[in-house]
């Protein structure tokens, strides 16, 4: 019987560490030792299985807590506990007990349907995906590979070899739990020799090494739909399996589209006498360009918008605009043309915009 993992080692995290750290922790790992960019790498694809089961039940707040009061690994021998509910392991109960014991609310009173091995909820799965600037904008079509754990097919998710079959837990009986003392005031704590589960595997997988489950790489194909953008968190529902898969997006920029917010914003330069006088001015649009009328004595910073031109908004609330900002082109050298026409303007606007800085302070 293997040993009770220690996931917190496992993540290189603190016991206390709060659900962020654990995932950041996680995420960091992943990335390194994800079997893509280790391939043939026995090591680093072991410690990726160690890192992605410890992240099972310590990226899950419920099934952490559980950890944390002794229950043994979870999606273990789990799903084919051949005991049935005869001998089994009464968890809504332990938890009455600890809480009692500890003072601790596990909340819920009563309620069933808590325990840890027993029931497999839906695990979600996260993952992210980068792409170009117009796949955020039109959506997408992305080649993905996600990392799920599944019953170990060689074991069919018992954990034992072929033949063979988990045994009830000599020392607890079956029933996951140790007592000590006697009486009124018995203390009960999770079996050590089984880990809480009540079942022993003598003879262990080999595929599995016992756990029951192996992680695989899934390839899909799924829809990043338009108007993502960097940071975005897309639900895939069911792609998880059996849990939704997430997709995190990364967006490279663009040149000239900036993401304000839903809209997107675009600098357009103007020559001076543009802004002076006036002018009609072709901007980019997403799907082509536009003319813009551009008013007299239109001043730097100046921003007009096109409704509904830019990205279509993610809750599905029509589409975003596009806001284009005019700044204007101050030339850093001039020819003697150019001179000669700068200093006539200088002449005939001569008056100086700044005296009212210094006409009293109120
Ligand atoms: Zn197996
Ligand atoms: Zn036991």
């Amino acid at each position: 019987m293997a040993a009770r993992p220690d996931y917190y080692k496992a993540l290189g995290v603190d016991k206390k560490a709060s659900q962020d750290e654990i995932k950041k922790a996680y995420r960091k790992l992943a990335r390194e030792y994800h079997p893509d960019r280790n391939p043939g790498d026995e090591k680093a694809e072991a410690r990726f299985k160690e890192i992605s089961a410890a992240y099972d039940t310590l990226g899950d707040p419920e099934k952490r807590k559980q950890y944390d009061r002794g229950a043994g690994p979870f999606g273990g021998a789990g799903p084919a506990n051949p005991f049935g509910g005869g001998g089994g392991f009464d968890t809504s109960g332990f938890g009455d007990i600890l809480s009692d014991l500890f003072g601790r609310a596990t909340g819920g009173g009563g309620g069933g349907g808590r325990g840890p091995t027993r029931e497999q909820p839906g695990r979600d799965v996260e993952t992210e995906v980068r792409l170009s600037f117009d796949q955020a904008i039109e959506g997408a079509q992305v080649p993905l590979q996600v990392a799920t754990s599944q019953p170990c097919p060689t074991c069919r998710g018992t954990g034992a070899k072929p033949g063979t079959a988990p045994k009830v837990c000599p020392v607890c009986h079956g029933r996951g739990i140790e007592s000590e003392g006697q009486g009124l005031f018995s203390i009960s704590q999770p079996c050590s020799n089984c880990g809480g589960s009540g079942t022993v595997i003598e003879d262990p997988c080999p595929t599995c090494n016992g756990a029951g489950m192996v992680r695989t790489v899934k390839r899909l194909r799924v829809n990043i739909p338009a108007g993502v953008r960097e940071g975005s968190r897309v639900r895939l529902a069911g792609k998880g399996e059996p849990g939704d898969l997430y997709v995190i997006t990364h967006v490279d920029p663009s040149r000239i589209f900036k993401r304000k917010g839903d809209n997107l914003e675009v600098e357009v330069p103007l020559t001076i006498p543009e802004a002076i006088r006036g002018a009609t001015v072709e901007v980019p649009t997403l799907h082509g360009s536009k003319k813009l009328r551009v008013p007299a004595g239109t001043k730097h910073g100046t921003v007009q918008r096109l409704r509904g031109e830019g990205p279509r908004k993610l809750d599905g609330k029509g589409t975003a605009d596009i806001h284009y900002r005019f700044v204007i082109d101050v030339p850093s050298s001039l020819n003697k043309e150019q001179e000669q026409a700068v200093e006539g303007l200088a002449e005939v606007m001569n008056g100086n915009p700044r005296a009212k800085l210094f006409a009293g302070r109120s």
